[in-house]
C-alpha cells in the first residue's frame, strides 16, 4: 500500500484523493491541475499562480535548470522553492521531452534524479524513453526496456523525502502499457506519469489516449496517483479523470496564449476569430476580443494566458464537483459533445464499461440518460450481470412497462436502458434513472440485453415482455421463446383499466 494517497469520493474510474507531498509538507487535493513554470519565460508569476488562481502545486523542468548558465547555480543555492518564489508542492521533469525533441541530453538518469533533488524539488522524475504512438513493435519493446531499467537504477537513488515518479510507456500498444504499468506499480516509486499522450491529443486521437490510459490502470493498483504527462486542455479533463487520471501538466496555457489561442471546455477559439467572450473570469469581464486584439503582445498573451488558466483551474473544479455528487459521466457526456473526436473518447470509455463497473459506487445521485452512448454506462452493464442473480418467483412471468398482469405468476417492471427487475428495486440506483420520453433505439436494444440475460438466468421460466411498441430492431434481439404483447389500451383488460384509473 502506498500511503501518501488516500482515496475519497468516486465515480466510474475517477476520483477525489489527498496526495500527500512531505518534502513540501503540503496535501494536494486531486484532480490537480499542476501549470509548468518555464523560468525563461515567466507568462504569470508562480506567485501570483498562488495567490489569484489557488495553484498547490507546479511543474518545472530540472533539466531547464540543469542546462542553463543563468539559473543553475542559484537553484542550487536558493532552492526552487526561493528561486521561483512558490510555497506549494513543486514537481519536476527530467529532460526526456528535450531527449526525445533532440536525441540526446548531457546527464545521466542517476546525476539528473541527484540534481532535482539538490535543488529541492518535491516530486523528481527519471529520464525514461517517451515511445510516440504507432512505432514498430519491437522499437515500443526496447524503449520500454530501457525506461524500466531506468526506473530500477531510480529507486537506488538517495533522494530523501523527494517523491520519485516512474512513467509508464508502452506506445501505442495495450498489453504493452499494462505490463509497463504493473512493472511500475511493482517498484518502489510514488507518481505515474502515463508518457507520450502529447501526440495523440495534438492530433485529437482522444480514443487512443482513453485506451492507453485503460491499459495503464489495468497494470496499477487503485492507490497510485496517476498523472496525465503533457495533458494541459480542459475539454478532455472530465474524460480522463473518469478514465481514472488524477494530476494534469498545464503547458497548454501559456503556448495557446502565445499562439492568440483561447481555451474553451469544448475546444479551441482564435481570439481573431471571436466577437464575444464566452466566460465570465476577470479576463473576459473586463475585457472585449477587440480590447485584447488592440493591446501589445506581451500584454495580448498574458491576459490570455489568465483566461486560459482560470478555464482550465474551473473545468477542475467542475470535474470535483461532479465526482463529489455522482454525476460525473454526465458532465463527461456533455463535454463529448463538443467535439467528435471527444464522442470517440468517450466511446473508447464506455468500451471499458466491465473495467469502470468495478470502481463504479454502487448508488449516486442520479442517473441522467442524454443520449444512446448512456445506455452503455457501467451502471446497465452491472444491472444485466445482477440479473442472473435476482431470484424470479413463479413459472410464468410478464416483464412489462405497464401495469402487472394476473395471468402471470409474477409481474417485473421493465425500464429502457436497464430491462427488467422486481418492482421492489424501483426507487434504488440506478433504477431512478431520469429518461426522455422519446427514447433511441439504443435504450431499447439494451432492455432486450437485460431480458436476454434474465432468460438466460432461469431457463426454466416461461417469460413475457408487454412493451409500448419496442422498436423491431429490440424485439429482434429478444430470445426467441419469450412472448411479446403491445401494451395500449386494447390489451388490458377492462377491469385492470378501471382499476388503473382509480
Ligand atoms: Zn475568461
Amino acid at each position: 500500500m502506498r500511503d501518501i494517497f488516500e482515496l475519497r469520493d468516486a465515480d466510474g474510474a475517477g476520483r477525489i484523493g489527498d496526495l500527500e507531498v512531505p518534502r513540501a509538507g503540503v496535501t494536494v487535493e486531486t484532480p490537480a491541475l499542476l501549470p509548468v513554470i518555464n523560468p525563461h519565460l515567466r507568462t504569470i508569476a508562480p506567485a501570483t499562480l498562488e495567490s489569484e488562481f489557488g495553484a498547490d502545486v507546479l511543474i518545472t523542468n530540472g533539466y531547464i535548470f540543469y542546462k542553463s548558465d543563468e539559473y543553475r547555480e542559484r537553484a542550487l543555492e536558493e532552492g526552487l522553492h526561493d528561486l521561483l518564489d512558490f510555497s506549494g508542492a513543486i514537481m519536476t521533469d527530467s529532460g526526456s521531452f528535450q531527449l526525445s525533441e533532440y536525441g540526446e541530453i548531457s546527464v545521466t538518469n542517476e546525476e539528473i534524479l541527484q540534481f532535482q533533488h539538490d535543488i529541492g524539488s518535491d516530486i523528481g522524475t527519471p529520464i525514461d524513453i517517451p515511445t510516440p504512438p504507432d512505432v514498430g513493435r519491437e522499437q515500443a519493446e526496447a524503449e520500454l526496456e530501457t525506461t524500466q531499467q531506468r526506473l530500477e537504477a531510480a529507486e537506488d537513488v538517495g533522494v530523501g523525502e523527494m517523491l520519485v515518479s516512474a512513467p509508464v510507456q508502452g506506445s501505442t500498444y495495450p498489453d504493452l502499457r499494462e505490463a509497463a504499468a504493473e512493472h511500475a506499480y511493482g517498484t518502489s516509486l510514488d507518481v505515474f506519469p502515463i508518457g507520450a499522450v502529447v501526440p495523440m491529443m495534438n492530433n485529437y486521437r482522444y480514443g487512443d489516449m482513453v485506451e492507453a490510459i485503460l491499459a495503464a490502470k489495468r497494470g496499477l493498483g487503485a492507490d497510485a496517483p496517476v498523472h496525465l504527462f503533457g495533458a494541459g486542455h480542459p475539454m478532455m479533463f472530465a474524460l480522463a479523470v473518469a478514465a481514472g487520471c488524477d494530476l494534469f501538466d498545464s503547458a497548454a496555457y501559456a503556448l495557446y496564449a502565445r499562439d492568440g489561442r483561447y481555451l474553451t471546455v469544448s475546444g479551441t477559439d482564435h481570439l481573431d476569430d471571436l466577437d464575444y467572450f464566452p466566460c465570465s473570469c476577470p479576463v473576459c469581464a473586463a475585457h472585449t476580443p477587440d480590447d485584447l486584439r488592440n493591446v501589445g503582445q506581451d500584454e495580448r498573451e498574458e491576459l490570455l494566458a489568465r483566461h486560459n488558466l482560470h478555464v482550465s483551474y474551473r473545468e477542475i473544479r467542475t470535474v470535483k464537483q461532479a465526482l463529489r455528487e455522482g454525476n460525473l459521466f454526465e458532465l463527461v457526456e456533455r463535454r463529448a459533445r463538443g467535439h467528435p473526436s471527444m464522442v470517440d473518447g468517450y466511446r473508447a470509455l464506455l468500451d471499458a464499461a466491465d473495467q469502470l463497473e468495478r470502481s463504479d459506487p454502487v448508488s449516486k445521485g442520479s442517473f441522467f440518460y442524454l443520449s444512446g452512448e448512456s445506455a452503455r454506462r457501467p451502471e446497465v452493464l452491472r444491472h444485466h450481470e445482477r440479473l442472473s442473480r435476482l431470484p424470479v418467483e413463479g413459472d410464468r412471468v410478464l416483464l412489462s412497462e405497464g401495469d402487472t398482469n394476473d395471468r402471470y405468476d409474477e409481474t417485473w417492471r421493465l425500464q429502457p436502458p436497464f430491462g427488467p427487475f422486481p418492482s421492489a428495486l424501483s426507487d434504488s440506483y440506478p433504477l431512478t434513472a431520469q429518461l426522455p420520453d422519446r427514447l433511441d433505439v439504443s435504450a431499447y436494444t439494451a432492455a432486450a440485453d437485460g431480458v436476454r440475460a434474465l432468460a438466460e438466468a432461469n431457463p426454466g421460466t416461461e417469460f413475457a415482455v408487454g412493451h409500448w411498441a419496442w422498436p423491431e430492431a429490440a424485439l429482434e434481439m429478444l430470445p426467441e421463446d419469450v412472448e411479446t404483447l403491445v401494451l395500449g389500451p386494447d390489451s388490458v383488460p377492462p377491469e385492470e383499466a378501471s382499476d388503473d384509473g382509480e
